[in-house]
């Protein structure tokens, strides 16, 4: 039995994502909706290298990979190759996103090597899931809420499970800040993915936005980033910020105000979403935006619209085990180390610049590296939990 999106969660959230996405992170079940309470999608072989202490609440692995996204399952295809027999906790709705991780939040992924045609976001992490699978994973679909580094072996815990392990991964993601307004979310009446989104790198060059009005919400470095970025596809970009100055470095700032094809909207905050009616109202067709001064609501007709409003990394929790930078992610710049030797960190929750599927599977591999090695050094080839 499988607990790849595509066979327990891809129906599900192709009918309302967002009534998941509505979902708690802490109140998990332990187990996706077609699975039997416990037992994990693995192979036998995975089973049976895991061993079970008192019951199957305690297990024993010498690697445990926490998420479930592009970085954790390239870790976990990687290191069940290396015979490591990893356990993975995919998570069940953790920070709101189903196993999967982000790219399940979109639909066509353009920009991943080795699909000319693009493919969609939920299918790319089923293959994923089937190939960490293929070679031996074990995955259970459960949220980690405590984790305890402090001693080795490491402890990791869910609501029904608690895992000993030589050596963590920690690949839990981020999640990309979105505002709440009439219009904005996906499902009848949202334009969620029809014309509004949080990545402009990933989904600027798409037809939809090609010599369009569009629009960026933001004031930091992102925003400029993403407005400067989208001037290669949009005839001119919005950027629409509250206040009257942005917070964003004096350099970005002056790379986007002197670019012809921006244009600020000071003091200004976006209310509403509505349809293009050429389009029967299938895609963006232009946003309500107030002027937070006057009051005043007036039109502007964009076709695309990009959160550009920050990234929270997925590491509450942690509580604190791992040393943190000021936004919270778990960082060594340039490696998948972290404060505690034999932990290692890959994908969006250790990566605040770059943020991409690509980037995030090449760290889970070198997170997967780092990790057999540090296997090595401590003589654990064996299991040294075993
Ligand atoms: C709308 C959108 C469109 C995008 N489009 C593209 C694109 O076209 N191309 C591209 O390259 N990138 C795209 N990205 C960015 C890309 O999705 C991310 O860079 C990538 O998914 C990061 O992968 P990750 O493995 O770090 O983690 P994530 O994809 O963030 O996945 C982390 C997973 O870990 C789980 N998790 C979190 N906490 C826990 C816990 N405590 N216990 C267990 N599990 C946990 C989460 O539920 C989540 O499923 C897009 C992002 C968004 C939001």
């Amino acid at each position: 039995m499988s607990y790849c999106p595509k066979n327990n969660l891809l129906n599900l959230l192709r009918r309302g994502s967002k009534f998941f996405r509505k979902a708690s992170n802490s109140a998990a079940p332990t187990v996706a909706p077609t699975s039997t309470p416990g037992q994990a999608s693995s192979s036998a072989a995975a089973i049976s290298s895991t061993s079970a202490m008192d019951d199957l609440h305690i297990l024993k692995t010498r690697l445990c990979i926490i998420g479930s996204g592009p970085a954790a399952h390239t870790a976990a295809i990687y290191a069940s190759r290396a015979e490591l027999k990893p356990i993975l906790f995919e998570g069940w709705m953790a920070n709101g996103i189903a196993p999967g991780g982000q790219l399940t939040t979109t639909t066509d992924v353009e920009n991943f090597p080795g699909f000319p045609n693009g493919i969609n976001g939920i299918e790319l992490m089923d293959h994923c899931c089937k190939q960490s699978l293929r070679f031996g994973t074990q995955i259970l679909t459960e949220t980690v809420n405590k984790v305890d580094f402090s001693t080795t072996p490491f402890k990791v815990f869910t609501d029904s499970k608690t895992v000993i392990a030589d050596s963590i991964i920690v690949a839990t993601g981020a999640i990309a800040k979105r505002l709440d307004f009439p219009g904005s979310s996906e499902g009848p009446g949202g334009f969620w993915n029809r014309g509004i989104s949080a990545c402009a790198v990933c989904d600027g060059a798409a037809p939809i936005f090609r010599n369009k009005l569009l629009a960026v919400i933001g004031g930091g470095d992102s925003a400029m980033e993403e407005a400067t970025f989208l001037t290669k596809y949009g005839s001119i970009v919005y950027i629409i910020h509250r206040r009257d100055t942005f917070r964003a470095s004096k350099i970005m700032q002056q790379r986007a105000l002197t670019n012809p094809k921006i244009q600020v909207l000071w003091n200004s905050a976006v209310v509403g979403a509505y349809g293009d009616e050429n389009t029967n109202n299938r895609v963006l067709g232009g946003l309500k935006v107030k002027n937070v001064l006057s009051g005043e609501v007036s039109d502007l007709k964009v076709s695309g619209l990009f959160f550009a409003i920050g990234h929270e990394p997925a590491t509450k929790f942690l509580d604190g085990q791992l040393e943190l930078d000021s936004g919270g992610y778990v960082t060594r710049p340039g490696t998948t180390l972290t404060s505690v030797h034999g932990v290692f960190a890959a994908g969006d929750v250790q990566d605040k610049k770059y943020r991409q599927a690509v980037t995030a599977a090449g760290t889970g591999c070198m997170a997967a590296l780092e990790a057999e090695h540090y296997l090595q050094e401590i003589g654990s080839q064996e299991g040294k939990t075993d």
